[in-house]
């Protein structure tokens, strides 16, 4: 597990890419300068880390391109302390983002074997989710809502009632709703029953997937 000067100035590259594709929040870009990224893909792939490109992570999953992780981190809004759930743990950088902002995190994989690989690895990087869960994230986790705010990474067909339902007042779900593609979509709990929806343009992520388990 090396992390040179090379790696340091390749991602500082890409932190600056982020930027220019118009992500503004400091925290968010400091954190992308920060994690190693080429950790969480197989060694031979680290030409491919520090390029803006989603890269395939086994198990027919990817590991998000680095502006969709910035760009949906940003819309969360998350202040140090806050309490966030993720759907779709993958690699974990997405994970380790969220950690380095300060947030207490609860994320859901339902890949057994992502599960297992992502659990043992984001320790030893110094990363500690609060809660790593193998399940599926259609549910939500009832037992530990309600969450400030709610990240889906994976394309998801409609958007699951019980993630609405597990935020906080003034909380906020940033999820890619759509099949073939997806629109950027952000839910903001205004009351105990209004939403407040907001659309953030195009992207792909692989599918969310039910009922495997
Ligand atoms: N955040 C990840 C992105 C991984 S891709 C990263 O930064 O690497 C999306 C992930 O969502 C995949 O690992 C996939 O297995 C997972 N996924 C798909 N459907 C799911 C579901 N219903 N519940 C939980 N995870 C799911």
């Amino acid at each position: 597990m090396k992390d040179t000067f090379k790696h340091k100035g390749m991602r500082k590259q890409l932190m600056e890419v982020v930027a220019s594709k118009g992500v503004t929040d400091k925290n968010v870009l400091s954190a992308i300068e920060t994690i190693p990224r080429h950790l969480f893909m197989d060694s031979g792939f680290v030409d491919h880390a520090y390029q803006d490109k989603a890269f395939p992570i086994g198990a027919d999953q990817t590991i998000s391109q680095p502006y969709t992780v910035a760009f949906q981190t940003e819309l969360l809004h998350l202040k140090k302390g806050d309490k966030i759930l993720e759907i779709g743990t993958g690699s974990g950088y997405q994970t380790a983002v969220l950690c380095e902002l300060g947030a207490k995190v609860y994320s859901i994989e339902r890949q057994l074997e992502l599960f297992k690989k992502t659990s043992n690895f984001l320790p030893k990087l110094g990363y500690r989710a609060k809660k790593l869960i193998f399940g599926d994230g259609y549910k939500g986790l009832e037992g530990e809502a309600p969450f400030d705010g709610i990240i889906v990474t994976a394309g998801a067909p409609m958007v699951p009632k019980p993630l609405l339902n597990q935020l906080k007042i003034g909380g906020r779900l940033v999820i890619p709703v759509g099949t073939d593609s997806q629109i950027m979509t952000l839910f903001i709990r205004e009351t105990e029953k209004e939403f407040k929806k907001q659309e953030f343009g195009e992207f792909r992520f692989v599918p969310l997937l039910e009922d495997k388990n």
